[in-house]
């Protein structure tokens, strides 16, 4: 074969693979089982689960907001680098807003095996890398617990919970557009987030409509967590005012964390390290006595 026949062939054997790449879904509901493998390939065996719950976000946001958030950093940053995105999740820890319409909470026991199965599953088709994008704080907890209990056992998997480091030319940025200090749940920074790729789903005539100020009714309490905490605070499940909200302050928060999901992505995709410990770590496990004092 002729050298510039072979090098012919070598760039439409890159082309084919990149344009196969490029037809791929990112959407794990959206591949065909056909293109399954090569979705496996293309992501380095990685599937982001983002993860959101059902509940009320103040009186102007739609009660899937941390799904449909989480969902959009997660289509953002896997659009620049491939992964899989798992379809809608939402069984996650949300008791403290029980007393508000539209909330679904799960059992503990069900929220936990669902994560376990769900990670079980997309090992047993050849994930091996497993990344949580959690757009719901009261996740946060439960997220870090099921991290540390994956080293109960061997899996043939690793799971990463994504933490964005903040960016300080960014923050300073987002500070300037920032216009309420007290920004918490369906506050600002949610309610930007929600008007910069689905205004559609935002009322905000009624954001003013209820108080998401902080009661604080366990101020006298010194030194102690108790599980009513969020409730004393906010019992509207509203903690901020979403009135203020600009659509740039939203593509600016999205846009930024999508940059660090996409680092995210990268280095996970890179990592042979976390599976390679975890093997040695079980290894060393299994005999205690052997580890040398
Ligand atoms: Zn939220």
């Amino acid at each position: 074969m002729k050298k510039s026949t072979m090098i012919l062939l070598i760039i439409i054997a890159a082309f084919a693979a990149f344009a196969q790449t490029r037809s791929l879904s990112i959407y794990y509901e959206e591949l065909t089982a056909v293109q399954f493998a090569a979705a496996l390939k293309a992501s380095d065996s990685t599937c982001i689960i983002p993860m959101g719950i059902m509940e009320k976000h103040g009186p102007h946001l739609p009660l899937g907001t941390d799904l449909i958030d989480a969902r959009e950093i997660a289509r953002r940053a896997a659009l620049k680098e491939y992964a899989v995105i798992f379809p809608p999740y939402f069984v996650g820890q949300i008791f403290e807003a029980k007393h508000q319409p539209g909330t679904i909470a799960y059992s503990q026991q069900l929220m936990w095996n669902m994560l376990q199965e769900t990670c079980d599953e997309l090992a047993r088709n050849g994930f091996s890398k497993i990344i949580i994008v959690n757009g719901h704080g009261g996740n946060n907890n439960f997220l870090t617990y099921f991290g540390q209990a994956q080293l109960a056992s061997r899996k043939p998997y690793a799971f990463y919970f994504f933490r964005p480091v903040s960016d300080p030319v960014l923050a300073e940025k987002i500070k300037s557009l920032r216009k309420t200090t007290a920004d918490n749940h369906a506050g600002e920074t949610e309610t930007a987030m929600m008007l910069a790729h689905r205004p559609d789903l935002v009322h905000i005539e009624k954001a003013n409509t209820q108080s998401g100020s902080d009661l604080n009714r366990l101020a006298d309490l010194e030194n102690a967590y108790t599980g009513i905490w969020w409730y004393a605070r906010y019992p509207n499940h509203y903690a901020g005012d979403g009135a203020p909200a600009s659509k740039e302050l939203g593509e600016l928060l999205l846009n930024g964390e999508a940059e660090q999901l996409i680092k995210m992505i990268r280095s996970v995709k890179a990592d042979r390290m976390t599976m390679e410990l975890q093997r040695q770590f079980h290894d060393a496990a299994e005999h205690p006595t052997q580890t040398p004092q």
